[in-house]
């Protein structure tokens, strides 16, 4: 898999890149040594591997079903406000991606075709749903 052709493995490399730079320049750690910052990682890659539409996802500000609990929404965006300024002279393929991917506005069809209803996608994502919140 690369981050060429596989959006999931481009999305986990995006937001652990994204909280480095973060932790680096908030709490002058990597964030294996970073409690804080590990744990939102963590959170970040578990909530995108149950993430029900896969490779047809949106990014998670556009998505409908919003899977992070709102305090950790919180923290992640920060985090993104941060980092996504200081992504393109970092990691400049990965920023490139990432406004590609962006112009995604809702999950490819497909992959929403293949299932009932919100309520059965709250139930693949495995962790809290909050509706209705952006
Ligand atoms: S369900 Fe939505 S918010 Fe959760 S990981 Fe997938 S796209 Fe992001």
């Amino acid at each position: 898999m690369s981050i060429f052709t596989n959006r999931m493995e481009r999305e986990a490399k995006t937001v652990k890149a994204m909280i480095g730079i973060y932790c680096r320049n908030h709490h002058s750690l990597k964030v294996e040594d970073c409690d804080e910052c590990l744990e939102l990682q963590n959170y970040a890659l578990d909530r995108l591997h149950h993430c029900p539409f896969h490779e047809g996802k949106t990014s998670c500000k556009n998505c409908p079903i919003h899977c992070y609990k709102p305090g950790i929404k919180e923290d992640i965006r920060q985090v993104m406000r941060y980092s996504g300024p200081r992504m393109l002279l970092r990691h400049p393929i990965l920023t490139v991606f990432h406004f590609i991917d962006d112009r995604r506005k809702e999950p490819l069809s497909d992959y929403l075709n293949e299932k009932n209803d919100t309520d059965d996608l709250s139930i693949e994502c495995k962790g809290p749903i909050e509706q209705g919140e952006t």
